[in-house]
């Protein structure tokens, strides 16, 4: 039996009978665009983030958009985001007309490299946004610091770090936005795309509102050009469903990322993800580095004959891509060296005991 990487249905399965019945309430409603679904979704949302405002939206990448919009990001401004991370998170700011400007990733937690973000600032930066990057946060007490003494804005894509925290604060509620991804095999996995932005801002949750809405708080008079990022009522109502297990979710990660960096220390060219003492890590991936060259790709090779699922995110750095090669080009070697040395195993939280014990046997190169 293959071992996938991920696998939403073993989640959806245990609650079919609970999503069927949220399905059949939506549908017998009639009330499919915002109203009470959406309502009670967002509040649910708010008090597991602990937050004042949380707004649902059509899917991570249009939080990420809803939220630089929000916070007026112009075409021309420049907007600091790592290079390694995925696509949506610069894709995002290019969307607006604004810069990606690259900074580079830490090669122990994959995350923002401080240093190199104070570097890559000049008089056009408006905003930093920070990826919690495979589940773990980033540096945010030095990510403030940054932001106060240049005057930016923070935005932080918490797509893979729903209910992770940072010094006992949960990820997406320490900037001025936070903006998460309901994306199938994400922690919290929507039946489609869906996404979140959460703010504990009344001016800014007011301006993501109306942007979400065409602009408009009534209905034909349009105060911005905004778009349509509103989601849908039916993934409100079965996204209930889910959230009152997500920390059950949760803790099986943790309990499967604990058992692999057990078993996995002391394996020779193998490089175990660093988990920092003050973050809680809710490991939406555990991603190893090997660092012998072309060990890794050897390795996916040889789990994939072992029928075990693995996935590089990311072979190629966001400074990297074609979409980009219109811009100068940043100076990221932290990301190129992970590009060619990460490989995710599976952590998901229905993996089995005697799975995972295949996986981490299968992690030696014979
Ligand atoms: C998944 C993801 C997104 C985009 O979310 P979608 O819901 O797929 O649009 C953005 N940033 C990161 C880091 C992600 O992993």
């Amino acid at each position: 039996m293959k071992i996938p990487l991920v696998d939403p249905q073993a989640e959806n399965a245990p609650l079919e009978a609970e999503l069927t019945a949220a399905f059949q309430r939506v549908l017998r409603s009639g009330q499919f665009i915002l109203g009470p679904e959406v309502t009670a979704f967002e509040e649910q949302c708010a008090q597991f983030l602990n937050v004042k405002h949380a707004l649902t939206v059509s899917s991570g990448t249009d939080a990420l958009i809803l939220g630089l919009m929000a916070l007026d990001i112009k075409p021309g401004d420049e907007v600091l985001c790592p290079a390694f991370t995925f696509f949506a998170t610069a894709g995002s700011i290019a969307r607006l007309g604004a810069i990606p400007v690259f900074v580079d990733v830490a090669l122990d937690d994959f995350n923002f490299d401080l240093t190199d973000a104070r570097k890559k600032i000049t008089p056009m930066t408006k905003a930093i946004l920070p990826v919690h990057l495979f589940g773990q946060a980033a540096d945010m007490d030095g990510i403030i610091a940054l932001a106060k003494e240049f005057d930016l804005t923070i935005l932080e894509d918490c797509a893979q770090a729903i209910g992770a925290t940072y010094r006992g604060t949960n990820v997406g509620t320490i900037g001025n936005f936070g903006a998460y991804s309901f994306f199938p095999t994400k922690n919290l996995g929507a039946f489609g795309d869906a996404g979140l932005l959460v703010t504990n801002d009344d001016t800014l949750a007011d301006q993501a509102k109306l942007l979400r809405n065409h602009g408009a708080k009534e209905r034909y008079y349009h105060e911005r050009v905004g778009g349509n990022f509103r989601l849908d009522a039916l993934q409100c109502a079965m996204l209930a469903v889910k959230l009152p297990h997500l920390s059950a979710y949760t803790a099986a990660r943790q309990a499967n990322a604990a058992f692999y960096l057990k078993e996995l220390a002391g394996i020779e060219g193998l490089i175990r993800p660093t988990a920092h003492d003050h973050n809680g890590h809710i490991w939406n991936q555990f991603t190893i580095r090997l660092t012998q060259p072309g060990s890794r790709d050897a390795l996916k090779k040889q789990l994939a004959h072992a029928d075990i699922s693995s996935e590089v995110y990311y072979p190629v750095p966001l400074h990297r891509q074609q979409c980009f090669a219109h811009l100068p080009l940043a100076v990221c070697p932290n990301a190129e060296t992970l590009a060619t040395q990460v490989l995710s195993i599976p952590v998901y939280p229905q993996l089995s005991a005697t799975n995972r014990m295949l996986v981490a046997k299968g992690l030696v190169l014979g």
